[in-house]
């Protein structure tokens, strides 16, 4: 095996035992790409912007790679996560040319761990609004599996560079989906946290009381470690939450024996995919086998996760995009009149799915609308809490599907938003609650596409999803498939 294909733990033994370096590492990366990027796209502007040879990167010296956890070894970062110095646009053309000042949290963590950020980002859907990477600036990503198909999103670009060993590891954000969902078209590991566990301080914000960061991975255990690195409390993040973070690979037991496991039965509806339910209950006997104990359970306003999502999350999106505007970030039309420069720089800069989702959460917090639509939708996302806090009263983690189909064709959804919004069904739920969920590959569909197992969880109990993740991992092949490119 090549250095590129090994998982993030794979490569740190060997850098600890000094049988490989950063430098052997990126460039292993860097062939990689230059053979099949053309074809997948998971990176944005160019390889323009990637050194030739590792020689010219900007690598932690070796006295203080040893002294690190992670030893120099690099990671993928999606678009809206900021990296000093490096292009950080959320592939909007509005944020053209924006190179912040200072690093996300996040990146900081990780940069005093040792990581080297890898010097391109990965693509997305402009400000993460979408379910298949065809809403960015730069054009979509493809999904390694089939170049014809999506690679979900809107961390498209994180999840297809993991799954075609371009990238060891990635971070992704989630805000109502956008790491689950793309992890599970692309058959890798994706973890959204608890909100509050990872500070979103530097995350370009979608939505305020939905974003978080979180890790896309070869397996479970790199998903462990890396959640592990970036969570914790953050003074820059008024909402992340002052609580010890565990040593989440204490976790990857291989024990889930007497675990109560819940089956959402709103969760097996009419429209989903008839492989992809038979590949769920398969894995739910797969998970009873190892000695769980499984019963059907009900998350009885399911139903309303889709139109209370769309309504506060595009309010909170109307609110956050208010200050693109021409004058401090990115982009500008040019005019010599003040507000015709505004408008000429939102309706140039914009994308048109990023234009819908301002116009719809400008009207419903418009006045007259406040009250019959975003307080609405504010009381039942409490009802939808509640519905997960009664199961976890007797269940240790609820066990789902991602999605409700595995990857679609490019061009299938893209004209059809409302077909798009709905793909999000299984997971939004779990953003609205502000509870833990990870999506782990968990067979593949006649076609070869793979499909995701969900595990959720009670807030910050990251370390149960490990658990049950890792047992499921361990005890079946999915993880370690690789696309034909
Ligand atoms: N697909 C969902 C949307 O378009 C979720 C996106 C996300 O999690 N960033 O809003």
């Amino acid at each position: 095996m090549e250095l590129n294909q090994l998982t993030a733990h794979e490569l740190l033994e060997k850098l600890k035992a000094q049988q490989t370096t950063p430098e052997a590492i990126l460039d292993s990366l860097y062939a990689r790409i230059q053979k099949i990027e053309p074809q997948v796209k998971a990176y944005v502007r160019g390889q323009a912007c990637l050194p030739s040879t590792s020689s010219q990167a900007d690598l932690p010296s070796v006295g203080d790679r040893h002294a690190c956890p992670l030893r120099g070894l690099p990671i993928t970062i999606k678009d809206n996560i900021c990296t000093e110095g490096l292009p950080t646009e959320c592939c909007s053309k509005i944020l053209q040319g924006f190179r912040p000042p200072y690093d996300a949290t996040v990146i900081d963590k990780l940069k005093k761990s040792g990581a080297v950020i890898f010097p391109l980002k990965a693509n997305m859907d402009e400000f993460a609004f979408g379910s298949s990477t065809e809403n960015s600036y730069f054009g979509p990503t493809r999904n390694p599996w089939n170049l014809d198909y999506v690679p979900g999103g809107s961390s498209g670009g994180s999840a297809a560079a993991v799954a075609s060993d371009e990238a060891i590891w990635a971070l992704g954000s989630d805000t109502g989906g956008s790491i689950r969902q793309p992890a599970s078209f692309c058959g890798v590991v994706g973890l959204k946290p608890t909100y509050g566990r990872v500070s979103r301080f530097g995350l370009i914000a979608f939505a305020s009381s939905l974003d978080q960061i979180g890790p896309i991975t070869k397996d479970v255990q790199d998903a462990a470690i890396l959640t592990g690195l970036i969570s914790g409390y953050d003074p820059g993040d008024s909402t992340s939450v002052n609580q010890d973070v565990p040593d989440y690979t204490k976790s990857l037991t291989g024990d889930i024996k007497n675990l109560k496991i819940g089956i959402p039965k709103e969760y097996f509806i009419a429209g989903m995919d008839e492989e992809v339910k038979t590949i769920i209950q398969e894995a739910v006997n797969k998970l009873k086998d190892l000695g769980a104990l499984a019963n059907s359970v009900s998350l009885p306003h399911t139903e309303y996760a889709v139109p209370v999502y769309y309504i506060i999350a595009t309010a909170e999106a109307s609110s956050n995009l208010a200050r693109f505007d021409g004058v401090q970030y990115g982009y500008r039309a040019s005019s010599d009149n003040l507000i015709q420069m505004y408008k000429l720089t939102r309706a140039q800069g914009f994308g048109q799915e990023a234009k819908r989702r301002i116009i719809l959460g400008t009207f419903v917090l418009s006045h007259g609308y406040y009250d019959a639509y975003y307080l609405r939708a504010l009381k039942v996302r409490t009802l939808i809490k509640q519905d997960f806090d009664k199961v976890f009263g007797e269940f240790d983690c609820i066990v789902a599907p991602t999605s409700p189909t595995s990857a679609f064709k490019i061009g299938e959804r893209a004209q059809d938003p409302l077909s798009m919004y709905l793909s999000d069904i299984y997971t939004i739920s779990a953003n609205l609650a502000g509870i833990p969920a990870i999506s782990i590959p968990c067979g593949f569909t006649k076609k070869g596409l793979p499909v995701g197992l969900q595990i959720m969880a009670k807030p910050f109990n990251e370390a149960m999803l490990f658990r049950v993740a890792h047992t499921f991992e361990q005890n079946t092949d999915w993880h370690k498939f690789k696309t034909k490119l």
